[in-house]
């Protein structure tokens, strides 16, 4: 169970990041994000979500928001939505570009009911790609149907760019709609725009602040992050949301079956004894000396993962023992022979 601190007031999980539209500002590359070009692990599924879910104990007042990329598209969302446990309230970032009916029909509206200053489902509206009175005629046919929906535009700091974004808002407030702009944050012609606590940090020109995170983000594969910087810049997650509660003596013993060496470390915070440990140590000279590079480290890292999340899988174990001793041939150990005369 994961249970949530008192400071934090953000709890995210980005579904997936592909979309159906192509926004020339957004800041996901839709193959599956940046950090997904380096870690080549399959994204989470359905039931993953459903499970990772249930594990979050939450307070009345912190929803799940699903966001992406758009959320809708993960395959089995309509499921997803119906089977986490039904405490868990969800708020639902989306472009809306999904068949209405089809939602209405589908989507529980006990899952985006909560009390909240604005709607649980807030719609996107990005001029060129999404049409205003495509989103209007879907909110519409959604509020009926007991659904409480609002729509976003941004204040871009450009006039001309604007001219769609304030006839949206006021096309949906004489319809009654909730629209509400947000402010444009980032960098425009040469010069930032928006309000930021440390306004340099936006520039590269801050190595370093002293903000207190209050979210927490999982990414499409469950790693977990603490802020947006963090997840977006490809640093490193600080845990997964389906970890297992096995020690390190067990990946030790798993590991060591699969044919890879490991040592089981104590962690900071350590509550386990450090003979059972609740981390590992990998090295790597014995690998390095073999004349391995990066692309080696990346599989026998994938491999190690593999392992772990199936720990008690020992048909798995033997099978990958086998293909690393296939590669561990390709890597022979080259021993120097001193000839004394
Ligand atoms: S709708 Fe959002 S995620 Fe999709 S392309 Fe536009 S900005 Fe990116």
């Amino acid at each position: 169970m994961v249970k949530l601190k008192s400071h934090h007031n953000y709890v995210v999980f980005f579904l997936t990041l592909s979309c159906n539209l192509n926004c020339s500002y957004c800041i996901n590359l839709h193959n599956g994000g940046s950090r997904y070009k380096q870690a080549k692990r399959k994204q989470f599924t359905y039931k993953e979500w459903i499970e990772a879910a249930n594990k979050l104990q939450l307070r009345d007042d912190l929803p799940i928001t699903l966001q992406g990329g758009e959320p809708t598209l993960l395959k089995g969302f309509d499921i997803f939505t119906r089977e986490v446990k039904s405490e868990i309230k969800m708020d639902l970032l989306t472009n809306m570009m999904f068949d209405v009916n089809w939602f209405i029909k589908n989507i529980p509206v006990s899952r985006f009911n909560r009390e909240a200053p604005y709607a649980p489902i807030r719609v996107s509206y990005h001029p060129g790609q999404n049409k205003i009175e495509d989103l209007i005629y879907k909110t519409k046919k959604m509020e009926d149907a007991g659904f409480r929906v609002g729509i976003f535009g941004i204040e871009l700091p450009d006039e001309n760019l604007n001219k769609d974004v304030f006839k949206a808002q006021e096309l949906c407030l004489k319809e009654g709609i909730d629209f509400r702009l947000k402010e444009f944050l980032g960098e425009y012609n040469g010069k930032i725009y928006g309000t930021f606590k440390y306004p340099g940090s936006v520039m590269g020109k801050l190595k370093y602040c002293k903000c207190k995170t209050t979210e927490l983000l999982v990414d499409p594969n469950g790693y977990i992050f603490k802020c947006h910087s963090d997840l977006y810049n490809g640093r490193t997650p600080y845990a997964n949301i389906l970890d297992k509660d096995f020690s390190g003596k067990d990946a030790d013993e798993a590991l060591g079956n699969a044919g890879i060496t490991i040592n089981k470390n104590t962690v900071p915070g350590e509550t386990r004894s450090p003979f059972v440990t609740s981390g590992i140590r990998v090295g790597s000279a014995a690998l390095t000396s073999r004349g391995m590079k990066e692309k080696e480290f990346e599989l026998i890292a994938n491999k190690i993962a593999d392992v772990l999340d199936d720990i008690n899988n020992t048909e798995l174990q033997a099978k990958i023992k086998e293909e690393l001793k296939e590669l561990a041939q390709n890597f022979v150990i080259i021993i120097n022979q001193h000839i004394r005369s």
